[in-house]
């Protein structure tokens, strides 16, 4: 029997389990996770029941005390554009119909039974907790991204990780992606310029005494594969007082560039342009984009990090090893090659091998769906995660109109959950503490203080 239909008998007998038939009130919804699967999934189905006869008390658990996610904790300090997106969250924490609970893990504090139990649906938006990697020895000398972007950003889990930028001159990202320019954006740009934005008052303070002059970004793949966006990339070559390198001998004819998609050609074409217009005058610090490289060994060598790359060479869109390698030193080395997702419950199914919940266009199974990157990997943007939560919202409200006379449910109430949690006016005295002394909180017992202050 394969692992997940073993995983599927498991649900069935909780989903039994649940089975007593008599009206209700209301419908039930629960929302895990308050990044922007969450909020939007929360907005369009709100939204879609706002006609129907049964009210919908939608509950939306977070494990932190505070909402947003990766908005808070991912969107780098200096796109507080970005970052406005929050005020179409806040309208949805301030629906009557809605009811923010943080604090609280899915998984460790309320098991799948008891949500079950309680919600006529539920929708796991718990993101992607953890990292790719890149299997090899001595990895743990490498520095994940993800952990670095919380860092900075403040997030408690992260809070407390060893970084010294002090003593380094060179920092070395793998991956080519929009972490990785978001990393090593923040580390050549101004501390003066991050002022005043919402990053760790630590990781200013860490900033403002780095070390760091050089930055090297370097991918798998060739110039056509980059995984990074055009706006991220020009971001880079407009970083003042920076220099920079593209090392590419890619020869692109101008019918491959033709052919390719419009936002591919116009990206590739700016990277190619960028090579000739290489800053000539002395830059006080530089990033390097170097191409078709895999990381093969990791070593400590004195204080540096050496890491190895086998050079490749580009078959179609495959990286294809060849016999040579190339040592590459530096003093801090990160590991940008994407987030992964993590199980949440055991009795649901789960594939390990990409992190993902599996499921048909949202829905796991009668009554569980999912959306965003715990349903669909870790990729994407907000958009495209607002897109994909509004699908499932549909989905979801097409499925409580045909479940009509289902089971009474009662919702958070009859969690008995009994450890403080939150809800939206504890976060709001957090934003207010943060907001008055320009600062954000960085610890969960800092947070809990500020909300149980009268
Ligand atoms: P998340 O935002 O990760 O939200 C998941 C939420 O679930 C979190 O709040 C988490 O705490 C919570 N959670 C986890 N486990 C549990 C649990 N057990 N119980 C309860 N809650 C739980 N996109 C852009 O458009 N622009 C950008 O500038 C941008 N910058 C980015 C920068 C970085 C570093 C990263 C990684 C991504 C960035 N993105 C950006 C992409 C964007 O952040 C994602 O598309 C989006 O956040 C995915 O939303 P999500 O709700 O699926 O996941
Ligand atoms: P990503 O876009 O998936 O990029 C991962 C990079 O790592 C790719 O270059 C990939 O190369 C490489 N890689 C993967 N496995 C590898 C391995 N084993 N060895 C070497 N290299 C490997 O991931 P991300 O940068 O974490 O971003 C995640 C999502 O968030 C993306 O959709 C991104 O656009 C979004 N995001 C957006 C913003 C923004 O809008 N400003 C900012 C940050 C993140 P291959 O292509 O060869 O696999």
């Amino acid at each position: 029997m394969g692992a997940f239909t073993r995983q599927l008998g498991c649900i069935k007998r909780v989903l039994q389990h649940s089975q007593v038939r008599y009206s209700s009130s209301h419908h039930h919804v629960c929302v895990i996770g308050s990044g922007p699967a969450g909020f939007y999934a929360a907005q369009h189905l709100l939204k879609l029941r706002s006609t129907s006869q049964k009210p919908l008390q939608l509950d939306m658990f977070e494990k932190l005390p505070v909402p947003f996610g990766l908005v808070r904790y991912g969107v780098a300090p200096d796109h507080p554009e970005v970052k406005n997106v929050i005020n179409t969250f806040t309208s949805v924490l301030k629906n009557k119909n809605v009811r923010f609970v943080g604090n609280i893990q899915a998984g460790q504090h309320v098991t799948l039974q008891q949500l079950v139990n309680a919600y006529h649906a539920i929708i796991l938006c718990y993101g992607a907790t953890s990292d790719r990697l890149l299997n090899l020895p001595n990895e743990h000398l490498i520095t994940s991204a993800r952990e670095f972007v919380g860092w900075y950003n403040g997030l408690p889990a992260n809070a407390n990780l060893p970084v010294n930028l002090k003593s380094c001159n060179t920092a070395l990202i793998m991956g080519h992606g929009n972490v990785a320019l978001d990393i090593a954006r923040i580390l050549l740009t101004s501390e003066s310029s991050l002022q005043g934005t919402d990053i760790a008052e630590y990781a200013l303070k860490e900033l403002k005494s780095s070390g760091i002059k050089k930055v090297l970004i370097v991918g798998r793949r060739g110039v056509l594969q980059v995984a990074f966006t055009i706006k991220e990339f020009r971001e880079m070559v407009k970083l003042p007082n920076v220099g920079w390198d593209i090392q590419t001998e890619d020869v692109i004819s101008d019918s491959t560039l033709e052919a390719l998609p419009r936002a591919r050609k116009r990206l590739t074409s700016l990277i190619l342009d960028s090579r000739k217009t290489n800053q000539s005058s002395s830059p006080d610090k530089s990033w390097t984009l170097k191409f078709l490289r895999s990381p093969e060994k990791v070593e400590k060598v004195g204080d540096s990090i050496h890491v190895t790359f086998r050079i490749n060479k580009m078959e179609g869109e495959k990286a294809v090893p060849t016999d040579k390698v190339e040592t590459i030193p530096c003093d801090i080395a990160f590991r940008s090659i994407g987030y992964k997702g993590t199980r949440l419950f055991h009795d649901l199914p789960f594939d390990e091998a990409t992190g993902v919940i599996p499921n048909n266009h949202g829905k796991v199974v009668d009554g569980i769906y999912t959306c965003g990157w715990a349903g669909q990997g870790p990729r994407g943007v907000i958009l495209s995660t607002m897109q994909n939560a509004f699908d499932v919202a549909k989905t979801v409200s097409h499925d409580l109109d045909g479940s009509e006379g289902s089971s009474v449910k009662q919702g958070f109430e009859s969690l008995n959950i009994t450890h403080r949690v939150t809800h939206y006016d504890d976060y709001v005295k957090i934003a207010e503490f943060e907001s008055k002394t320009g600062n954000k909180l960085t610890s969960i017992d800092e947070m809990m203080r500020v909300c149980d202050r009268t």
